[in-house]
C-alpha cells in the first residue's frame, strides 16, 4: 500500500518538475514544492502527515463559510448539470442576473450594477479600465492618474499590480509607473513617534490634498483603496480619514475605488464594509474572495448608477468598454455564491459580529508577550505585529526569520498561519466558534 507520506513526496517531485508555484523567486522558480493541504472541513485542513490544522488564513482570506459544505457543493453540482457554461457575449444565464441584484441589494446608495470577473485581479483590472473608458467618453483623456498607497495589494495583472505598495513585489517586475502616485500608509502603529492619531490622520489628508493640487485634479482619475489594507498587515486606517479622502475624491470627481476583495462577504460582519462599517460610499467597489468562500474562483465590481447614466448621457453612444472575460458571469461560480449569500444572510452574519468581538479581546491579550508589538485588526481580520523593541518599535527583521520560525512553531502545534516574517495575519473562517478562537489563541501565545 502507498503510505500518504510516500504520495506526498511522489506529488512534491511532480511539483518541482512541473508546477510554477505563485510568486516564486528566481532560484526556485519551476523547481518548488509546497507543503500539501489533503482535505479541509470546517475550520480545519489536514497535511500530507495527517495533521489536522486550524486554517488562520482561511486559504487566502477566502473561506469564509468554512471547508466541506455540503450545500455550496451541491450548488456546484447542479449548476454544472443544468448548464455549466454559456457565452456571456451574447447570452446570458439565470445565477448570474440573480447574483447581480441580491448584490447590488446589499451595496452601498447607488452602486447597481455588476460586472463579474474571475478574481480579484481581475476586478481591480476591470475598475482601473472602466475609470479610463469613462474620462475618454466623457472627454478628459488626461485624467488617468491613479493614487493607491504603500502597503497596498491590488492583485498580479499589469495595472492592478502597478498599485502594489511593497517593493518586494515591485523590485524585479515592470510596472505602469507613469500611471500610478503612491501615498503614505495609513498605519498608526508607523505613526511618527511624537503624533497623535489625530494629527497622523490630519497628515494623510493633508498629503492626498496636496497630491490633488500637485498633480491637478483634471489629471486624476481614480483612488484606489482597501477599507483595511490586508495583505499590507491588516492596517486598520485611523478613524474618519476614509470619510475624508472619499470627500476630497468627490469634490475633484476622482472616482473612489473601494477594493473590498478582502473586507466583502462577512470578513467585517457585513456584506461590504464601505459603508456599513466606515461610512463611506465609494463610486465603484471590487469584490472576489468570499463571494464564493473560494469554492469557485469569482470577482466582479460593483458601479454606481451616477457613472452608467452620465456615459448613457455623453455624445458617444457608440464608444465600446470593450472588456471582457471569457469567464464573465459564470454560471456556476454565479450559483455557488448565491448559496454561499444565503448561509451568510442566514446567520453566519451576525455570528461573525458576536465572534469577532471576542476574536480581538482575547488576540489583545497576547500583547503582554514581549515580542509583541501590536495586536490590530477588526471584524475577523487581525494581524500580530513582532518587534525586536518596544520602544522603537524596530521590526524583527529578515535576518533573524522569526516570522518563519512562529508560523513553523504554530504549525507544530495545530495552527496554519500565513508566513509573513513578522507579522501573523489571521482571518480564519467566519463560523468559527468561540472555543475554537481559545484554542487558536492558546497556540499562537505558545508558538510566539
Ligand atoms: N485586492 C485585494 C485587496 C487583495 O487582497 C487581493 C488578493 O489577495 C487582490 C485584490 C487580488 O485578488 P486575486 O488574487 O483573486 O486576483
Amino acid at each position: 500500500a502507498v503510505s500518504p507520506t510516500d504520495e506526498a513526496e511522489t506529488l512534491a517531485k511532480a511539483a518541482e518538475r512541473h508546477l510554477i508555484q505563485p510568486w516564486p523567486s528566481a532560484g526556485e522558480i519551476g523547481d518548488e514544492a509546497r507543503g500539501l493541504i489533503g482535505s479541509g472541513d470546517g475550520i480545519y485542513v489536514t497535511d500530507a502527515e495527517g495533521n489536522r490544522l486550524i486554517d488562520g488564513p482561511a486559504g487566502m482570506w477566502c473561506v469564509n463559510v468554512g471547508h466541506r459544505r455540503r450545500e455550496l457543493a451541491d450548488a456546484l453540482h447542479e449548476q454544472a448539470m443544468a448548464l455549466s457554461y454559456n457565452s456571456p457575449w451574447y447570452t446570458m444565464n439565470e445565477p448570474s442576473a440573480l447574483l447581480a441584484e441580491r448584490i447590488a441589494g446589499h451595496a452601498p446608495g447607488d452602486l447597481n450594477h455588476v460586472f463579474f470577473t474571475t478574481g480579484g485581479s481581475s476586478a481591480v483590472e476591470s475598475a482601473l479600465r472602466f475609470m479610463q473608458f469613462y474620462n475618454n467618453v466623457r472627454g478628459r483623456p488626461q485624467k488617468k492618474t491613479i493614487l493607491s498607497r504603500d502597503g497596498a495589494y491590488h492583485g498580479s495583472t499589469y495595472l492592478s499590480a502597478s498599485l502594489n505598495g511593497s517593493s518586494r513585489g515591485r523590485d524585479w517586475m515592470d510596472i505602469a509607473d507613469d500611471l500610478v502616485v503612491k501615498l503614505s500608509c495609513p498605519d498608526p502603529f508607523r505613526r511618527p513617534l511624537d503624533m497623535s492619531i489625530e494629527e497622523f490622520s490630519d497628515m494623510l489628508v493633508e498629503e492626498f490634498a496636496d497630491a490633488v493640487k500637485r498633480i491637478g485634479a483634471e489629471n486624476i482619475g481614480a483612488f484606489v483603496g482597501e477599507p483595511v489594507m490586508a495583505s499590507g498587515g491588516v492596517i486598520v486606517p485611523p478613524p474618519n480619514y476614509l470619510p475624508r479622502i472619499a470627500a476630497i475624491c468627490r469634490e475633484n470627481d476622482i472616482l473612489y475605488i473601494s477594493d473590498e476583495v478582502v473586507t466583502a462577504f462577512g470578513r467585517m460582519g457585513d456584506v461590504f464594509a464601505s459603508k456599513d462599517v466606515f461610512g463611506i460610499e465609494p463610486d465603484i467597489i471590487t469584490f472576489a474572495k468570499g463571494v464564493t468562500s473560494g469554492y469557485f474562483p469569482l470577482g466582479g465590481m460593483v458601479v454606481s448608477d451616477r457613472l452608467f447614466a452620465e456615459l448613457r448621457q455623453s455624445n458617444h453612444a457608440d464608444a465600446m468598454y470593450a472588456h471582457g472575460l471569457t469567464y464573465s458571469s459564470h454560471p456556476i461560480g454565479c450559483a455557488v455564491a448565491l448559496k454561499n449569500l444565503d448561509i451568510l444572510e442566514g446567520g453566519l452574519l451576525e455570528h461573525a459580529r458576536e465572534v469577532g468581538v471576542y476574536f480581538m479581546e482575547q488576540l489583545k491579550t497576547l500583547e503582554e508577550l514581549d515580542l509583541v508589538g501590536e495586536v490590530r485588526g477588526t471584524g475577523l481580520m487581525a494581524c500580530i505585529e513582532c518587534v525586536a523593541d518596544r520602544e522603537s518599535k524596530n521590526p524583527l527583521t529578515l535576518d533573524t526569520e522569526v516570522g518563519r520560525r512562529i508560523d513553523q512553531h504554530c504549525q507544530e502545534l495545530g495552527l496554519l498561519l500565513r508566513p509573513l516574517i513578522h507579522m501573523c495575519v489571521m482571518s480564519p473562517p467566519l463560523i468559527i466558534t468561540k472555543e475554537q478562537i481559545d484554542e487558536m489563541v492558546a497556540i499562537l501565545r505558545e508558538g510566539i
